[in-house]
Protein backbone atom coordinates (compact mmCIF):
# COMPACT_ATOMS: atom_id res chain seq x y z
CA UNK A 1 0.00 0.00 0.00
CA UNK A 2 1.27 3.26 -0.91
CA UNK A 3 2.38 5.77 1.72
CA UNK A 4 0.08 8.60 2.05
CA UNK A 5 1.19 12.09 1.72
CA UNK A 6 -0.01 14.28 3.90
CA UNK A 7 -0.33 18.02 1.81
CA UNK A 8 -2.42 18.79 5.25
CA UNK A 9 0.55 18.39 7.71
CA UNK A 10 3.19 20.04 5.42
CA UNK A 11 1.38 22.88 4.99
CA UNK A 12 0.63 23.16 8.76
CA UNK A 13 4.38 22.94 9.38
CA UNK A 14 4.81 25.57 6.26
CA UNK A 15 2.79 28.21 7.92
CA UNK A 16 4.57 27.36 11.15
CA UNK A 17 8.21 28.37 9.26
CA UNK A 18 6.47 31.34 7.51
CA UNK A 19 4.95 32.78 10.78
CA UNK A 20 8.55 32.84 12.43
CA UNK A 21 10.11 34.24 9.97
CA UNK A 22 7.03 36.82 9.68
CA UNK A 23 7.81 37.76 13.48
CA UNK A 24 11.50 37.98 13.39
CA UNK A 25 11.53 40.17 10.88
CA UNK A 26 8.47 42.17 12.08
CA UNK A 27 10.89 42.11 15.49
CA UNK A 28 14.01 42.80 13.84
CA UNK A 29 13.25 45.40 11.13
CA UNK A 30 9.91 46.75 11.81
CA UNK A 31 8.75 45.09 8.50
CA UNK A 32 4.96 43.90 7.70
CA UNK A 33 4.37 41.74 4.93
CA UNK A 34 1.39 42.19 3.48
CA UNK A 35 -1.02 40.70 1.01
CA UNK A 36 -3.72 42.53 -0.75
CA UNK A 37 -6.73 40.52 -2.67
CA UNK A 38 -8.90 41.40 -4.94
CA UNK A 39 -12.08 39.55 -5.79
CA UNK A 40 -14.47 40.75 -8.22
CA UNK A 41 -17.97 39.77 -8.23
CA UNK A 42 -19.87 37.22 -5.84
CA UNK A 43 -18.87 33.92 -7.50
CA UNK A 44 -19.16 31.97 -4.25
CA UNK A 45 -15.96 29.52 -4.63
CA UNK A 46 -13.72 32.70 -5.15
CA UNK A 47 -15.75 34.45 -1.88
CA UNK A 48 -14.97 30.87 -0.21
CA UNK A 49 -11.07 31.20 -1.41
CA UNK A 50 -10.75 34.45 -0.62
CA UNK A 51 -11.99 34.07 3.17
CA UNK A 52 -9.76 31.55 3.62
CA UNK A 53 -6.80 33.26 2.17
CA UNK A 54 -7.21 36.37 4.51
CA UNK A 55 -7.69 33.94 7.61
CA UNK A 56 -4.41 32.35 6.92
CA UNK A 57 -2.94 35.52 5.82
CA UNK A 58 -3.38 36.68 9.47
CA UNK A 59 -2.71 33.63 11.27
CA UNK A 60 0.58 33.93 9.87
CA UNK A 61 0.97 37.27 11.08
CA UNK A 62 0.89 38.74 8.09
CA UNK A 63 -1.61 42.38 7.17
CA UNK A 64 -4.19 41.50 5.29
CA UNK A 65 -5.79 43.94 2.34
CA UNK A 66 -9.21 42.88 0.88
CA UNK A 67 -10.57 44.89 -2.04
CA UNK A 68 -14.06 43.98 -3.03
CA UNK A 69 -15.45 45.65 -6.42
CA UNK A 70 -18.84 45.00 -8.02
CA UNK A 71 -18.93 42.13 -10.99
CA UNK A 72 -19.92 44.96 -13.13
CA UNK A 73 -16.72 47.79 -12.70
CA UNK A 74 -15.25 49.10 -15.32
CA UNK A 75 -12.01 48.11 -16.07
CA UNK A 76 -10.28 51.36 -15.61
CA UNK A 77 -11.55 51.64 -12.14
CA UNK A 78 -9.99 47.91 -11.67
CA UNK A 79 -6.52 48.77 -13.13
CA UNK A 80 -6.79 51.84 -10.87
CA UNK A 81 -6.95 49.84 -7.75
CA UNK A 82 -3.93 47.64 -9.30
CA UNK A 83 -2.11 51.28 -9.75
CA UNK A 84 -2.38 52.10 -6.35
CA UNK A 85 -1.74 48.54 -4.99
CA UNK A 86 1.51 48.64 -6.99
CA UNK A 87 2.52 51.87 -5.45
CA UNK A 88 1.84 50.50 -1.48
CA UNK A 89 4.85 50.49 0.20
CA UNK A 90 2.60 48.44 2.92
CA UNK A 91 1.53 45.81 0.11
CA UNK A 92 4.36 43.08 -1.36
CA UNK A 93 2.19 40.32 -3.00
CA UNK A 94 -1.54 41.57 -5.11
CA UNK A 95 -3.37 38.66 -5.91
CA UNK A 96 -6.44 39.05 -8.34
CA UNK A 97 -9.16 36.11 -7.88
CA UNK A 98 -10.15 34.22 -10.63
CA UNK A 99 -12.15 34.13 -13.35
CA UNK A 100 -13.11 37.50 -13.70
CA UNK A 101 -16.57 38.49 -15.01
CA UNK A 102 -16.46 38.07 -19.05
CA UNK A 103 -16.15 41.73 -19.80
CA UNK A 104 -12.53 42.00 -17.86
CA UNK A 105 -9.30 41.15 -20.00
CA UNK A 106 -7.56 38.82 -17.52
CA UNK A 107 -4.15 38.66 -19.06
CA UNK A 108 -4.62 42.46 -18.82
CA UNK A 109 -5.26 42.29 -15.78
CA UNK A 110 -2.98 40.34 -14.60
CA UNK A 111 0.05 42.14 -16.54
CA UNK A 112 -1.08 45.37 -14.77
CA UNK A 113 0.19 43.65 -11.49
CA UNK A 114 4.18 44.86 -10.78
CA UNK A 115 6.07 41.25 -11.58
CA UNK A 116 7.69 42.25 -8.07
CA UNK A 117 4.11 41.97 -5.96
CA UNK A 118 2.35 39.02 -9.02
CA UNK A 119 2.65 36.34 -5.74
CA UNK A 120 0.34 34.17 -7.88
CA UNK A 121 3.23 33.95 -10.58
CA UNK A 122 1.01 34.48 -13.74
CA UNK A 123 2.43 37.79 -14.88
CA UNK A 124 3.71 37.22 -18.41
CA UNK A 125 7.53 37.97 -16.97
CA UNK A 126 7.44 35.38 -14.39
CA UNK A 127 6.14 32.62 -16.48
CA UNK A 128 9.05 33.99 -18.77
CA UNK A 129 11.23 33.88 -16.01
CA UNK A 130 10.61 30.24 -15.05
CA UNK A 131 10.47 28.75 -18.32
CA UNK A 132 14.22 30.53 -18.71
CA UNK A 133 15.32 29.63 -15.02
CA UNK A 134 15.91 32.96 -13.71
CA UNK A 135 14.35 33.86 -10.33
CA UNK A 136 11.01 34.09 -10.62
CA UNK A 137 7.81 34.34 -8.55
CA UNK A 138 6.34 30.76 -9.09
CA UNK A 139 2.42 29.51 -9.04
CA UNK A 140 1.21 28.53 -6.03
CA UNK A 141 -0.45 24.92 -6.70
CA UNK A 142 3.03 23.58 -8.63
CA UNK A 143 5.52 25.18 -5.77
CA UNK A 144 3.26 22.88 -3.10
CA UNK A 145 3.59 20.40 -5.86
CA UNK A 146 7.69 20.47 -5.79
CA UNK A 147 7.75 20.69 -2.20
CA UNK A 148 6.18 17.84 -1.26
CA UNK A 149 7.95 15.94 -4.28
CA UNK A 150 10.97 17.19 -3.00
CA UNK A 151 10.37 16.40 0.79
CA UNK A 152 9.07 12.67 0.05
CA UNK A 153 11.47 11.91 -2.53
CA UNK A 154 14.68 14.17 -1.92
CA UNK A 155 16.55 14.45 -5.54
CA UNK A 156 14.21 14.58 -8.01
CA UNK A 157 17.78 14.38 -10.56
CA UNK A 158 16.95 11.71 -13.32
CA UNK A 159 13.57 10.48 -12.04
CA UNK A 160 10.86 9.80 -15.48
CA UNK A 161 8.06 12.80 -14.74
CA UNK A 162 4.87 12.64 -16.48
CA UNK A 163 2.81 15.77 -15.88
CA UNK A 164 -1.22 15.25 -17.40
CA UNK A 165 -2.82 18.83 -18.09
CA UNK A 166 -1.04 21.93 -19.66
CA UNK A 167 -2.57 24.72 -18.11
CA UNK A 168 -0.93 27.83 -17.26
CA UNK A 169 -2.11 27.59 -13.97
CA UNK A 170 -0.86 23.96 -13.13
CA UNK A 171 0.81 21.69 -15.49
CA UNK A 172 3.45 23.56 -17.30
CA UNK A 173 4.47 25.49 -14.27
CA UNK A 174 4.51 22.02 -12.81
CA UNK A 175 6.80 20.97 -15.57
CA UNK A 176 8.80 23.50 -15.47
CA UNK A 177 9.71 23.46 -12.07
CA UNK A 178 10.45 19.76 -12.32
CA UNK A 179 13.01 20.28 -15.13
CA UNK A 180 14.47 23.07 -13.24
CA UNK A 181 15.19 19.84 -10.36
CA UNK A 182 16.02 17.70 -13.43
CA UNK A 183 13.54 15.14 -13.60
CA UNK A 184 12.80 14.01 -17.51
CA UNK A 185 9.83 15.33 -17.74
CA UNK A 186 6.84 14.62 -20.28
CA UNK A 187 3.85 16.99 -20.49
CA UNK A 188 0.38 14.87 -21.87
CA UNK A 189 -3.00 16.51 -22.59
CA UNK A 190 -6.89 15.80 -24.12
CA UNK A 191 -4.55 15.15 -27.50
CA UNK A 192 -1.84 12.82 -25.86
CA UNK A 193 -1.58 8.79 -27.75
CA UNK A 194 -1.91 6.13 -25.39
CA UNK A 195 -2.30 8.03 -22.41
CA UNK A 196 -1.90 5.13 -20.01
CA UNK A 197 1.58 4.23 -21.30
CA UNK A 198 2.74 7.03 -21.34
CA UNK A 199 1.64 7.60 -17.82
CA UNK A 200 3.40 4.17 -16.59
CA UNK A 201 6.53 5.43 -17.26
CA UNK A 202 6.39 7.91 -14.90
CA UNK A 203 8.16 7.56 -11.02
CA UNK A 204 6.05 10.87 -10.48
CA UNK A 205 3.20 10.88 -11.91
CA UNK A 206 1.07 14.73 -11.41
CA UNK A 207 -2.49 14.47 -12.32
CA UNK A 208 -4.21 17.94 -12.97
CA UNK A 209 -6.98 17.55 -15.39
CA UNK A 210 -10.12 18.28 -13.61
CA UNK A 211 -11.98 14.97 -14.46
CA UNK A 212 -13.01 12.59 -11.40
CA UNK A 213 -10.59 9.43 -11.23
CA UNK A 214 -9.61 9.72 -14.75
CA UNK A 215 -6.44 8.22 -13.93
CA UNK A 216 -6.61 4.50 -12.53
CA UNK A 217 -4.47 1.31 -12.15
CA UNK A 218 -3.23 0.83 -15.27
CA UNK A 219 -1.99 4.38 -15.38
CA UNK A 220 0.61 3.69 -12.66
CA UNK A 221 3.89 2.19 -12.58
CA UNK A 222 4.20 0.10 -9.34
CA UNK A 223 6.28 2.25 -6.90
CA UNK A 224 5.70 5.42 -8.38
CA UNK A 225 5.02 8.75 -6.30
CA UNK A 226 1.69 10.08 -7.54
CA UNK A 227 0.13 14.35 -7.14
CA UNK A 228 -2.78 14.17 -7.87
CA UNK A 229 -3.83 18.00 -7.98
CA UNK A 230 -7.34 17.32 -8.99
CA UNK A 231 -10.29 18.29 -7.38
CA UNK A 232 -14.08 17.69 -8.20
CA UNK A 233 -17.35 17.75 -6.59
CA UNK A 234 -19.00 14.83 -7.44
CA UNK A 235 -22.72 13.11 -6.10
CA UNK A 236 -21.79 11.56 -2.55
CA UNK A 237 -24.76 9.11 -3.69
CA UNK A 238 -26.60 10.26 -0.63
CA UNK A 239 -27.91 13.82 -1.68
CA UNK A 240 -24.79 15.28 -1.06
CA UNK A 241 -21.39 15.78 -3.21
CA UNK A 242 -17.90 15.34 -1.52
CA UNK A 243 -14.26 16.03 -3.42
CA UNK A 244 -12.51 13.55 -5.45
CA UNK A 245 -9.39 13.68 -7.55
CA UNK A 246 -8.57 13.09 -10.95
CA UNK A 247 -6.98 9.72 -9.58
CA UNK A 248 -9.03 6.72 -8.50
CA UNK A 249 -7.15 6.54 -5.42
CA UNK A 250 -8.67 3.03 -4.15
CA UNK A 251 -7.46 1.64 -7.81
CA UNK A 252 -4.03 3.19 -7.48
CA UNK A 253 -3.07 3.17 -3.82
CA UNK A 254 -2.35 -0.04 -4.07
CA UNK A 255 0.05 0.00 -6.66
CA UNK A 256 1.65 3.26 -6.15
CA UNK A 257 4.91 3.82 -4.17
CA UNK A 258 3.39 7.39 -2.37
CA UNK A 259 -0.03 8.98 -3.18
CA UNK A 260 -1.33 12.73 -2.84
CA UNK A 261 -5.10 11.85 -1.02
CA UNK A 262 -7.96 14.26 -2.22
CA UNK A 263 -8.80 16.30 -0.03
CA UNK A 264 -5.61 16.81 2.04
CA UNK A 265 -3.19 16.37 -0.44
CA UNK A 266 -2.01 19.19 -2.89
CA UNK A 267 -4.98 21.69 -1.87
CA UNK A 268 -4.03 22.73 1.42
CA UNK A 269 -0.50 22.99 -0.20
CA UNK A 270 -1.79 26.34 -2.46
CA UNK A 271 -2.26 28.90 0.23
CA UNK A 272 0.31 27.84 2.51
CA UNK A 273 2.64 28.46 -1.10
CA UNK A 274 0.68 32.08 -1.30
CA UNK A 275 2.07 32.69 2.01
CA UNK A 276 5.27 31.47 1.37
CA UNK A 277 5.43 33.98 -2.07
CA UNK A 278 4.15 36.61 -0.14
CA UNK A 279 6.89 35.97 2.21
CA UNK A 280 9.53 36.01 -0.59
CA UNK A 281 8.06 39.15 -1.95
CA UNK A 282 8.30 41.02 1.21
CA UNK A 283 12.33 40.03 1.26
CA UNK A 284 13.43 40.61 -1.94
CA UNK A 285 11.25 44.33 -1.77
CA UNK A 286 13.71 45.23 1.35
CA UNK A 287 16.66 43.20 0.40
CA UNK A 288 16.36 40.52 3.12
CA UNK A 289 17.96 37.06 2.61
CA UNK A 290 15.30 34.92 1.42
CA UNK A 291 14.57 32.11 3.98
CA UNK A 292 16.15 28.69 2.92
CA UNK A 293 14.19 26.73 5.41
CA UNK A 294 10.52 27.14 3.68
CA UNK A 295 10.34 23.85 1.76
CA UNK A 296 12.01 22.14 4.70
P1 LIG B 1 -7.63 23.13 -17.02
O1 LIG B 1 -9.03 22.75 -17.38
O2 LIG B 1 -7.16 24.51 -17.28
O3 LIG B 1 -6.62 22.14 -17.74
C1 LIG B 1 -6.90 20.76 -17.79
C2 LIG B 1 -5.83 20.08 -18.60
O4 LIG B 1 -6.14 18.69 -18.65
C3 LIG B 1 -5.75 20.57 -20.04
O5 LIG B 1 -4.40 20.78 -20.40
C4 LIG B 1 -6.37 19.43 -20.85
O6 LIG B 1 -5.77 19.23 -22.12
C5 LIG B 1 -6.06 18.24 -19.99
N1 LIG B 1 -7.04 17.18 -20.24
C6 LIG B 1 -8.38 17.27 -20.25
N2 LIG B 1 -8.92 16.07 -20.55
C7 LIG B 1 -7.91 15.22 -20.73
C8 LIG B 1 -7.82 13.86 -21.07
N3 LIG B 1 -8.92 13.11 -21.27
N4 LIG B 1 -6.60 13.29 -21.20
C9 LIG B 1 -5.48 14.02 -20.98
N5 LIG B 1 -5.49 15.33 -20.65
C10 LIG B 1 -6.70 15.92 -20.53
O7 LIG B 1 -7.49 22.76 -15.46
P2 LIG B 1 -6.46 23.28 -14.35
O8 LIG B 1 -5.07 22.95 -14.73
O9 LIG B 1 -6.79 24.67 -13.95
O10 LIG B 1 -6.90 22.35 -13.13
C11 LIG B 1 -6.79 20.94 -13.19
C12 LIG B 1 -7.39 20.35 -11.92
O11 LIG B 1 -6.66 20.82 -10.80
C13 LIG B 1 -8.84 20.74 -11.66
O12 LIG B 1 -9.51 19.67 -11.03
C14 LIG B 1 -8.73 21.89 -10.69
O13 LIG B 1 -9.87 22.02 -9.86
C15 LIG B 1 -7.54 21.46 -9.88
N6 LIG B 1 -6.81 22.55 -9.25
C16 LIG B 1 -6.47 22.39 -7.95
C17 LIG B 1 -5.78 23.37 -7.28
C18 LIG B 1 -5.38 23.15 -5.87
O14 LIG B 1 -5.23 24.08 -5.12
N7 LIG B 1 -5.15 21.91 -5.46
C19 LIG B 1 -5.42 24.63 -7.92
C20 LIG B 1 -5.74 24.68 -9.35
C21 LIG B 1 -6.43 23.66 -9.96
P3 LIG B 1 -5.89 20.30 -23.34
O15 LIG B 1 -4.93 21.40 -23.00
O16 LIG B 1 -5.48 19.52 -24.52
O17 LIG B 1 -7.31 20.76 -23.35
Amino acid sequence: MARIIDGKAFAEGLRGRIAGHVARIARDHGITPGLAVVLVGEDPASQVYVRNKARQTVAAGMASFEHRLPADVPADRLMALIDRLNADPAVHGILVQLPLPRHLDATMVINAIDPAKDVDGFHTTNVGRLHTGQPAMVPCTPLGCLMLLRHHLGDLSGAEAVVVGRSNIVGRPMAALLLQDNATVTIAHSRSRDLAATCRRADILVAAVGRPGMIGAGHVRPGATVIDVGINRVDDGAGGTRLVGDVDFDAVAPIAGAITPVPGGVGPMTIACLLANTLTACCRRHGLPEPADLAA
